[in-house]
């Protein structure tokens, strides 16, 4: 993998991985055809997320809503479909971003319930990146997101506010539209059938969406801080509810974005 590493001062340093990897990279023939989705179950392992007031971790509701969707995904050959991870371990975000990347997706979707400190507020949400953060809740909640690398040793701890507005500077115009228009989808299809946060579609600097050339959300199913969302995500037919909404979103993103020439690349 080709990675460069740029200092940023006060002793920070990021690895960007630039998109000529990605696509030296990308398989051939007519197994590259579908488009491939790459479905981020967040935390895992050492890190559970968040932990609901009930006990539940977010870790267990993520993975689980992501191998639901994943199913629906993959049931008609429309797309390939990939997981960061598909068991309770950890794995840094840049590693989460660097998947995505060398396998060439389409679409990077992040799944996650986490936290508020206002435990009244529910409902599900989608986030891009941006440089500055749409809100004061979602700063915070971009802040406590990429802090999940603190359980991956020193190395990993270098995600300040600076390197966040670094990151966010260098997506490509284009992956940002494709993005935009990505996040407009899922709050069309979650607010058909869930409650949905006010203002559902927010932006701050989460790491974890910084690959330059793919269009890439992160979905808060609702959050653990919250009993009634803590309680309905505990369920699998409500996971279900929720992996059948993003399926039409994702559905809905290809849809508008057209067949492309290598029918891989639909970031626009
Ligand atoms: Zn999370």
């Amino acid at each position: 993998m080709f990675t460069r590493r740029v200092l940023l001062g006060r002793g920070a340093v990021a690895s960007f991985l630039w998109p000529a990897a990605a696509r030296a990279a990308r398989p051939a023939g007519p197994a590259a055809a579908a488009p491939l989705v790459m479905l981020d179950p967040g935390h895992g392992g050492k890190d559970p997320g968040a932990i609901g007031v009930s006990g539940t971790y977010e870790k267990h509701v993520a993975l689980a809503a992501a191998q639901a969707l994943r199913q629906l995904l993959a049931a008609d050959g429309r797309y390939r479909v990939e997981l960061t991870r598909t068991r309770d371990v950890f794995i840094p975000l840049e590693d989460r971003v660097a998947a995505a990347q060398q396998k060439g997706a389409a679409l990077f979707v992040s799944m996650h319930a986490d936290a508020l400190a206002d435990h009244a507020v529910r409902g599900a949400s989608v986030y891009t990146l941006a440089e500055h953060a749409s809100d004061a809740q979602t700063a915070a909640l971009a802040r406590r997101e990429n802090a999940a690398d603190r359980f991956a040793g020193p190395e990993f701890r270098g995600t300040s506010p600076e390197v966040a507005r670094i990151l966010a500077s260098l997506v490509r115009q284009e992956t940002r539209v494709g993005s935009a228009r990505m996040a407009r989808s899922v709050v069309g299809a979650l607010g058909h059938d869930l409650p949905l946060l006010e203002n559902p579609s927010r932006h701050a600097g989460f790491v974890v969406l910084k690959a330059a050339d793919i269009p890439s959300v992160l979905v808060e199913m609702g959050f653990m801080s919250n009993r009634q969302d803590e309680a309905a995500l505990r369920q699998p037919a409500h996971r279900a509810v929720v992996a059948a909404a993003l399926r039409r979103a994702i559905d809905a993103w290809f849809a508008q974005a057209g067949p492309r020439p290598d029918g891989v690349r639909t970031a626009g």
